[in-house]
């Protein structure tokens, strides 16, 4: 190992070991039972900072008109046979010669260099690890010269029937297609998302909650009529938007490559080929600046015509740049075309056609914005949590201020009653808003780091003087400043501070 790669080992060492500490992520659970990989449980600091997520994922969807729903998370089989999950979803898998472990060959490669092997043949992935050396992570043996196909459904029997634990939401959104179009008043587009679980039999899951056998995503689908994709009206507004296009001509020539460009550009060269599939990567985009990570930190990246499903027209991921894993597959959005609705309808005997007013039949298209909650969870801590000096240094989590998973805490400066009852008063008036963590326990300092620690942005302490002038300090997690709030302001004052609405020094008056 060489110095580089131990001092990288030692920091993700350091990481997960603040992962668990700060009660974000524990796992593989269950732990006192040696561990089942690839599936994980977020302790109450990180559930709070995954449901951050999940609602800025349900207000960006819903402010551009898409509708939440819930489906099944098990469905017969002849759904998945319709799909196409039955037979074809799949990963490639190598052997270890010498300790027989299981690993998905493109995912081996791609841990170790930077390419994207998704879209090679068997043959290439055997020539590129013989060629690179690469050999088994556990054991250091070698690998066998043959690739196999191992299917990542998860399959159960619901009543002697077969049936499959949904490996994506997508396939299940669509299915009420007809109830949709009675809800959406017979008018085209629509959009609908959902938040849930989904399962994959993953081959070895590493990287953490990043590659679990159970997840959550978060899918958003857009029906369209295929004629309105390059007349659509919510492309004008955006077009004159800057993002990061990273095609896939570029991605052969380095990583400088990413020009970002309007997206009205990107449809001249051709980039992407429709204003809707524009409007939906916007939306992704969008998604992603709303958590909080930083721009320069996001790309888009084009699959390689090799990589993309059969059925997708347009194809592009989200990636993210983060400190353990490098740039990280976050999210994919597709042009699914008429794909999904044809085979639903060819299996269910049902016509899913839509009549517009002219009375004219046809099979909408979809657009699809696939990704989840875990990996942006993961995301945010991976980028905010940082780790001052070695051994005993300091360890902070500067996570945005409206995406902390707690948002405030409240302090009694000493244990006295009289200071007791104004802190519980000011707790609860604030917990009408706001996600409060109460402590009266240890010094003050203490408390202020382990509120920093946890990611909270405000401290508040109340102490005499607040019998007194009605007003508490409150404490900026960052620059530690602090300034008088009068208490008959405070819940609004909080909200404006973390919502960045307001300068911290003009929230209140400077404490010297
Ligand atoms: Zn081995």
């Amino acid at each position: 190992m060489s110095k580089q790669e131990k001092e990288n080992s030692e920091k993700e060492k350091e990481f997960l070991a603040f992962i668990k500490e700060a009660g974000l992520v524990w796992g593989p659970s269950p732990e006192i039972y040696g561990g089942f990989a690839g599936f994980y449980e977020y302790g109450p600091l990180g559930k709070l900072l995954k449901n951050k997520v999940e609602n800025s994922i349900r207000r960006v969807f819903n402010s551009q008109g898409l509708r939440e729903v819930e489906a099944p998370t098990i469905l017969p089989d002849i759904v998945w046979k319709a799909s196409g999950h039955l037979e074809t979803f799949s990963d490639r898998i190598i052997l270890c010669s010498k300790c027989k472990s299981v690993f998905r060959a493109d995912k081996l490669i791609e841990e170790k260099f930077d390419v994207s092997a998704d879209s090679f043949s068997d043959k290439k992935l055997l020539e590129f690890i013989e060629k690179n050396s690469i050999i088994c992570p556990s054991c250091k043996g070698q690998l066998e010269k043959d690739i196999t196909r191992q299917n990542l459904m998860m399959k159960t029997k619901v009543a002697g029937e077969d049936a499959s634990l949904r490996p994506e939401t997508a396939t299940t959104t669509y299915l009420p297609f007809p109830r949709f179009v009675s809800y959406f008043r017979k008018k085209l587009p629509f959009g609908v998302f959902q938040i849930g679980k989904a399962y994959r039999n993953e081959i070895s899951p590493r990287q953490h909650v990043l590659r679990g056998r159970e997840f959550t995503q978060a899918e958003g689908q857009i029906f369209v009529d295929p004629k309105t994709k390059n007349s659509w009206d919510k492309y004008e507004p955006i077009k004159k938007e800057i993002l990061p296009f990273w095609d896939y001509k570029s991605q052969e020539k380095s990583e400088e490559s990413v020009k970002p460009i309007s997206i009205e550009d990107a449809l001249k060269k051709k980039f992407i080929n429709s204003q809707a599939y524009g409007w939906c990567i916007y939306l992704a985009y969008m998604q992603f600046v709303n958590f909080g990570i930083p721009k320069e930190k996001i790309r888009l990246r084009q699959h390689h015509p090799d990589e993309k499903a059969f059925y997708a027209d347009d194809a592009w991921d989200i990636e993210v740049k983060l400190n353990n894993y490098g740039w990280f597959e976050m999210c994919g959005v597709h042009d699914r075309t008429d794909y999904d609705l044809k085979q639903h309808s060819k299996f269910s005997g049902q016509k899913l056609e839509f009549k517009n007013e002219t009375g004219e039949a046809f099979t909408p298209h979809i657009l699809e914005i696939a990704f989840g909650s875990d990996r942006p969870t993961y995301a945010l801590i991976d980028l905010f949590y940082e780790k001052k000096g070695l051994g005993e240094g300091k360890t902070t989590f500067s996570i945005p201020y409206h995406m902390a998973p707690i948002d405030v805490s409240v302090f009694p400066l000493i244990k006295k009653p009289e200071l007791f009852k104004i802190a519980l008063d000011v707790k609860e008036e604030l917990e009408r808003d706001f996600i409060v963590d109460y402590d009266e326990s240890g010094s003050i300092g203490r408390r202020y780091l382990r509120s920093a620690t946890a990611g909270t942005p405000l401290a508040i302490t109340i102490d005499f003087d607040s019998i007194e002038k009605n007003d508490v300090t409150v404490r900026d997690r960052d620059t530690e400043k602090q300034i008088r709030v009068p208490i008959a302001n405070l819940r609004h004052t909080i909200r404006q501070l973390i919502n960045g609405d307001i300068e911290f020094e003009h929230a209140g008056k400077v404490v010297k």
